[in-house]
C-alpha cells in the first residue's frame, strides 16, 4: 500500500502536460492542451489536458484520469508500477507504508538476485551465439539479420550438459534451479537448455524473466520454455511486448501470434506490432494488457486443428473484454503456414493485407456456430440459438452484442424482438469489468443539482459549505455531491486538506467509486471554468436557490391538487399561500442577483 500523502505529493510534483507530452503531441488551446487521443482513433483532437486541474479528458471516447491513470493506460502498467515510474521521473522514492516482514524482505532480495541471475544467463547465451557458426548459420538461414537478433537479444545455449558452469562457477547455487535454468534430478544437475536458440522473455520493464529455447534441427520438443518461477508467470506475459510497444502505438494494432520465431520474423520484415503468447492458451490478462495498448487486437492462428482450438479459446476469453471501439479479430493462415513462413514467401504487403482482412469476432463466432447446426431445419435453427446464447451473454460491449443478436436472429429466421426474448433476459448484467473506462457518451442532466455538482467538483473546497440535507437525494448527481462533501469533510481535518481537494487527487480517490462516471463528467464539464472562487460561490448559491424553488414548487403542486379536490385544511391553506410568496421572492432574488453576477 502506498500512502495517500505520497500520492498527493507525487501528483503535485509531476505535471500531467509533461507526462502526456512524452507520448502525445499536444497543442495549447485556451486554458488547456489538445491532442489526438491515444486511446481511440481520431482525426481531430478531442483529447484535452488541463494543466490547472492536472487531469485529462477525451471528449471523443470519454477516457478520464490523472497522471497516474495516464501512465497506467498508456504504458499498460499496473497501479504500483505506474506510481513508481512517475516517481522515478521526478526523483521521488516510493515509500513502503510499513516495514517489510523479514520473510518479505528475504523474498524481495531473492527476486533481485534472480533477476541478476537471468540477466547474466542471457549475456552468456548471447556471447555463445557469437561463438557458434552453427547457430549463426541457422538464424541466417531463417532470414534474420544481426540487428534483429540483437534487438531481441537472441542467444544460443551450447550443446553442453553444464554449459552455464562457464558463467556461474557456483553451479550448485539453488538460485539456478529456482530460475528454471538448471534441472536437478536424483542428485545430478544439468542445464535445462542445451543446443537451442535462446529467446529471452522480458517483462514490461525489460528485465529477463524467462527463456524460450528452439531446437536447430528436427529434435523434440521443438520449443522449450522456462518453467513457472517466482519471476515468470506464463498466463500474464507475452513475448516481444517491449520491442513491439512502439509498433503497436504507431499502427494502433497488436497482433498475437503463436511463436517467438513468428514475432522475430515479422519484425525482420518491419511488421513491428506482433507479440506471442508463451506456450499457453490466451488468458484474460493477455487480452486486457494488449487492449490497453492497442485500438485493435488481431489473433493469428495456424489453420490446423490445434490452431483452431486455440483460436476458439481466445474467442471465449475475448467475448467479455472486446470493446465497441476496440475490435478483436481472428486471422487464419492457409493450412501449413505460420506467420514466419508466410511472410518470407509472400512478403510484408501480402501479410498485412491478411491482417487487415481478418475475420471479426462476431463473424468468427457465428460462422463457427453455424457450421455446427443445420439451419435448413427448425431444430437446427433452435440448436444454433441455444449454442449462441451463452456466448452472446458474455459479450459486454453493447453495440457488438446488439450486432451479434441481430445477426443470430437473421440466421435463425426470427425477428430481432423474438431473438431478444429468447436470448436477452440474462443479457443485462455485465459479465466482466471493462478493462478501459466506459465509452458510452455521458448525457449531462439539466438539473440545478448537476450544476451544483459541477461547481463543487471544480472547487471542492465549496463542498464543506453546502447543506446537503435540502437536496433531492434520489438524483445520482446529488448522491455524488453528498459523497464528495463527506469525503472532503473527512479529509479537511488533516494537513493534506488542500491537496485532498485537488482535481487530480479527486480522480485518484473516486476512480473506483460508484460515482466515478458522473464526477468525472462533471470535471470534464468544468474543464474550461477559470472563474474566481467568489463567482463560483455565487453560482453555488444560485443553484441552491433553484433547488429550493423546485422543492417548494412540488409541494405547492401537491397542495394545489388537494385544493382542487376541496381537501385542503385551513393550516395547509396558509402554508400554500406562504410558499407561493416565498417562491416568488426567491425567483426575484435569483433574477436580480443572476443579472448582477453575469456582469
Ligand atoms: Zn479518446
Amino acid at each position: 500500500m502506498i500512502p495517500d500523502s505520497f500520492k498527493q505529493d507525487l501528483l503535485n510534483r509531476v505535471d500531467i502536460v509533461d507526462v502526456v507530452s512524452r507520448y502525445v503531441q499536444l497543442k495549447k488551446g485556451g486554458a488547456n492542451y489538445l491532442g489526438l487521443c491515444p486511446f481511440h482513433g481520431e482525426k481531430t483532437p478531442s483529447f484535452t489536458v488541463s494543466p490547472a486541474k492536472q487531469f485529462y479528458h477525451c471528449f471523443g471516447c470519454g477516457v478520464h484520469g490523472n497522471a497516474i491513470g495516464f501512465v497506467m493506460a498508456y504504458a499498460a502498467l499496473g497501479y504500483i508500477d505506474a506510481i513508481k515510474e512517475l516517481a522515478a521521473s521526478v526523483g521521488m522514492q516510493v515509500p513502503e507504508s510499513r516495514p517489510a516482514t523479514p520473510a518479505e524482505a528475504a523474498r524481495k532480495e531473492r527476486e533481485t538476485d534472480l533477476y541478476a541471475v537471468m540477466e547474466k544467463a542471457m549475456e552468456f547465451y548471447r556471447a555463445e551465439l557469437k561463438k557458434s557458426p552453427k547457430a549463426i548459420d541457422y538464424l541466417k538461414g531463417r532470414g534474420l539479420t544481426g540487428e534483429i537478433a540483437a534487438r531481441f537479444r537472441i542467444g544460443y545455449a551450447p550443446d553442453d550438459w553444464q554449459g552455464l558452469k562457464g558463467v556461474f562457477p557456483e553451479y550448485e547455487d539453488k538460485a539456478l534451479v529456482e530460475c528454471g535454468l538448471v534441472i536437478e534430478n536424483e542428485g545430478k544437475r544439468y542445464d535445462r537448455f542445451r543446443d537451442r536458440i535462446m529467446f529471452p522473455i522480458l517483462n514490461q520493464r525489460g528485465s529477463v524473466i524467462g527463456f524460450g529455447g528452439r531446437v536447430l534441427d528436427d529434435g523434440e520438443p521443438k520449443y522449450l520454455n522456462s518453467p513457472e518461477t517466482p519471476l515468470f508467470e506464463k498466463g500474464r506475459e507475452v513475448y516481444g511486448l517491449v520491442q513491439a510497444r512502439e509498433g503497436i502505438h504507431g499502427s494502433g494494432l497488436a497482433l498475437v501470434v503463436e511463436g517467438y520465431m513468428d514475432v522475430v520474423a515479422l519484425a525482420q520484415f518491419d511488421v513491428g506490432y506482433a507479440v506471442a503468447t508463451l506456450g499457453t492458451a490466451t488468458t484474460p490478462v493477455h487480452v486486457n494488457k494488449l487492449l490497453r495498448l492497442a485500438d485493435e487486437l488481431v489473433f493469428s492462428f495456424d489453420g490446423d486443428a490445434a490452431g483452431k482450438k486455440a483460436a476458439w479459446r481466445a474467442l471465449e476469453v475475448s467475448l467479455p473484454l472486446a470493446q465497441d471501439n476496440k475490435p478483436v479479430k481472428f486471422l487464419f493462415l492457409p493450412d501449413g503456414e505460420d506467420p514466419d513462413t508466410y511472410i518470407r514467401k509472400h512478403g510484408k504487403e501480402s501479410f498485412e493485407r491478411l491482417v487487415r482482412d481478418a475475420q471479426t469476432l462476431s463473424e468468427y463466432l457465428l460462422d463457427e456456430l453455424r457450421s455446427q447446426s443445420n439451419l435448413a431445419t427448425a431444430e437446427g435453427r433452435s440448436q444454433f440459438l441455444a449454442a449462441a446464447k451463452p456466448h452472446l451473454q458474455k459479450i459486454a460491449a453493447p453495440a457488438l452484442k446488439l450486432q451479434v443478436l441481430k445477426e443470430a436472429a437473421r440466421l435463425s429466421g426470427l425477428t430481432q424482438d423474438e431473438a431478444s426474448l429468447l436470448l436477452a433476459p440474462e443479457i443485462a448484467k455485465p459479465a466482466h469489468r471493462q478493462p478501459a473506462p466506459a465509452k458510452k457518451p455521458f448525457t449531462a442532466p439539466s438539473t440545478p443539482e448537476w450544476k451544483l455538482l459541477s461547481y463543487v467538483v471544480a472547487r471542492p473546497a465549496l463542498a464543506g459549505e453546502i447543506d446537503t440535507s435540502v437536496i433531492d437525494m434520489s438524483l445520482p448527481e446529488s448522491q455524488a455531491l453528498k459523497a464528495l462533501a463527506d469525503h472532503f469533510l473527512a479529509d479537511s481535518g488533516g494537513a493534506g486538506a488542500h491537496e485532498a481537494a485537488s482535481s487530480a487527487m479527486l480522480v485518484e480517490d473516486f476512480q473506483n467509486s460508484p460515482h466515478a462516471e458522473i464526477l468525472f463528467a462533471a470535471q470534464a464539464n468544468t474543464m474550461d471554468l477559470a472563474d474566481t472562487e467568489e463567482h463560483a460561490r455565487l453560482q453555488v448559491q444560485h443553484a441552491l436557490w433553484k433547488i429550493e424553488i423546485n422543492r417548494k414548487n412540488s409541494f405547492i403542486k401537491a397542495l394545489g391538487e388537494k385544493l382542487r379536490q376541496g381537501k385542503l385544511s385551513k393550516e395547509e391553506h396558509l402554508q400554500y399561500g406562504q410558499m407561493i410568496t416565498e417562491v416568488k421572492a426567491l425567483e426575484r432574488r435569483l433574477q436580480t442577483e443572476g443579472r448582477a453576477g453575469a456582469r
